[in-house]
């Protein structure tokens, strides 16, 4: 039997000179603000696919409610971003990244400007920006109130639609990327992918940048839609790329806890207009904890939420939005879905529960987004740049889709097309896996079972003894479910949330500290010696390498 972290190489056995071919330059795998910006920027230099595996509404970055960091008002610096970013990171950040990041927003929002983003607008008809917890100036555009997501999307998705030379693949859903060794370190030469009317599919590229966002539906409540279960992580890790910082999941104070109302996320902005968190009693319990009472940091709001449902044994906290002045007015997207279960937040207090949000670690890359597989390129919330550190400022991650995806885009892009003809020509390659024993496994059951076990025991309260176990079931669920041959994306993707699962569970048992995000009941504090970047790679049952916090890798 394999271990869950020496998983086979590729999900499906195939031989790619049976299967129907497509020929490329650059492979984009996902079309979030990430991979669509990526791809802009490859069309510069070469020809460009992207692959979705849903339809273009299915994406993280279309559900993003708050806005885009960057400084564009009159009294705000570059610094001030910088400086705002490295407290939130808690000591992890990678400075010349966030300096990058931050340096290269005023282009890139611009450029959006440009292209027709419609955003809200202040009295003078310049952009109106708003301000978010850990932000010291007004610094988020921001598009019909809390639409921002949607707009953003859709004014990528039609300045790639109007490109001549890249193509879009919508519900085309991406196993393994291909490469001619199993070894780490063989050079990626493209994926094989599934589409529901025309199976699988070789595709051969020059390059290939990852850009398929995050992990959040590895955990039983999470504020991500459905499609957000780690396939790149997974991907990547079982192409021999290295992952990093994985231990940093952050969670959400705030998500409404209806049943049947998907954990859809209450924006902090609301607290900041005045809503406050009360306990079963009716107490505001976070005056007393926080010198900023319900404005605290999130990791240590939500961590209080779950610390007094478990004292009061009450299955959420509430929400009194009551003291929000003009909330319909202010918040029409929140009233909405509040009305649709028959709330008024100018009456009603409002169930609210914490949940799994942003996937901080991810695959590390360099300055332009290279990640340690040559030909592999890494963008948006599946990648590591180290601009996040411990912890991500609010509204820095579609920034960084932006300006990392327009970076890696670049850089693949004139790899592909500095690549000779015959460089990277496709090569026969074999999975030779044999069938497996394809007997009875309820996949729904098992998601279900994962979900809960990361909840309850990689979540927001960890310790040595809650990860062991959590990383022993991980390791028993493995053992009937990644020998099994699936012949659908619910499979491969609960394989995928398995090891993605696993990888979270064993980076947390290693890091025997609490630093931002990552909080241990059994090591409450920082540790200086475990300031450092933990690297993950397959093979490896203890990180492979640890690069100091800071010394970023070079381009
Ligand atoms: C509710 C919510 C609110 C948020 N609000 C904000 C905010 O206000 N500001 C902010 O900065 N951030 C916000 N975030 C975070 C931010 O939205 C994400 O980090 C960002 O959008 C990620 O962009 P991405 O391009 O990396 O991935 P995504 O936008 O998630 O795109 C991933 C793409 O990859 C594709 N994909 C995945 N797996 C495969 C596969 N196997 N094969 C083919 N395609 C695949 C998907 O179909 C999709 O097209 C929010 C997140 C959520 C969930």
């Amino acid at each position: 039997m394999e271990g869950l972290f020496d998983h086979r190489r590729y999900l499906i056995p195939f031989r790619s000179g049976l299967l129907p071919q497509i020929f490329t330059d650059t492979l984009v795998i996902g079309g979030g603000a990430a991979g669509l910006r990526a791809a802009i920027a490859a069309s510069a230099h070469a020809e460009v696919i992207v692959l979705l595996k849903g339809d273009a509404r299915s994406t993280n970055t279309a559900w993003a409610a708050g806005g885009i960091a960057g400084v564009l008002g009159p009294d705000d610096t570059d610094e001030s971003h910088v400086r705002d970013t490295l407290e939130a990171g808690a000591g992890a950040c990678d400075e010349p990244a966030v300096r990058r990041l931050v340096g290269e927003a005023g282009a890139r929002l611009r450029e959006l400007l440009d292209w027709g983003m419609r955003v809200d607008r202040a009295p003078d008809g310049g952009p109106s920006l708003g301000r978010e917890g850990g932000h010291a100036h007004a610094r988020i555009l921001h598009s019909g109130g809390d639409e921002t997501g949607r707009e953003l999307q859709h004014v990528l998705g039609e300045r790639v639609r109007g490109l001549a030379n890249v193509r879009l693949f919508e519900r085309c859903f991406a196993l393994d990327l291909i490469t001619p060794g199993s070894e780490p370190g063989s050079p990626v030469m493209g994926a094989i992918t599934h589409h529901p009317k025309y199976g699988l599919q070789v595709i051969w590229a020059r390059s290939v940048i990852l850009a398929s966002g995050g992990a959040g539906v590895v955990y039983r409540e999470t504020t991500n839609p459905p499609q957000a279960t780690g396939d790149g992580l997974a991907m990547a890790y079982r192409a021999g790329a290295t992952l990093a910082d994985m231990a940093y999941v952050q969670f959400h104070p705030t998500t409404l806890y209806l049943a049947g109302a998907s954990r859809a996320l209450i924006t902090e902005a609301v607290r900041g207009a005045g809503a406050r968190l009360l306990d079963g009693s009716g107490r505001a319990f976070m005056a007393d904890l926080h010198p900023l009472g319900d404005l605290a940091p999130r990791d240590i709001v939500a961590r209080e939420i779950v610390r007094t449902i478990r004292r009061q044994g009450v299955s959420h906290v509430w929400l009194d939005c009551r003291g929000v002045a003009d909330f319909p007015q202010r918040f029409p997207g929140l009233a909405a879905l509040f009305r649709r279960f028959a709330l008024d937040a100018t009456r009603d207090l409002i169930p609210v529960h914490p949940a799994a949000h942003y996937m901080v670690g991810g695959v590390r890359t360099d300055a332009d987004g290279r990640t340690d597989v040559p030909g592999l390129f890494a963008a948006g919330e599946t990648s590591c740049t180290g601009v996040h550190g411990a912890n991500r400022l609010a509204s820095n991650s579609l920034l960084e889709g932006l300006v990392f995806g327009a970076r890696a885009g670049h850089a693949a892009g004139r790899d592909a097309s500095g690549t000779p003809a015959n460089g990277r020509a496709p090569v026969p390659i074999v999975s030779d896996i044999r069938p497996s024993d394809l007997g009875e496994l309820d996949l729904a059951d098992v998601r279900s079972s994962l979900r809960s076990a990361m909840w309850k025991n990689v979540g927001i309260e960890r310790s040595a003894q809650r990860l062991a176990s959590a990383g022993e079931m991980l390791d028993f669920w493995a053992r009937y479910t990644l020998d099994k041959i699936f012949d659908d994306p619910s499979g491969w993707e609960t394989q995928n949330m398995l090891l993605a699962g696993a990888l979270i569970t064993r980076a947390a048992a290693w890091r025997r500290e609490s630093r931002g995000c990552h909080w241990r009941d059994d090591c409450p504090d920082p540790v200086d010696a475990l300031r450092v970047h933990d690297l993950w790679r397959r093979g490896r049952a203890e990180p492979a390498t640890q690069v100091v916090v800071g010394a970023e890798v070079p381009a």
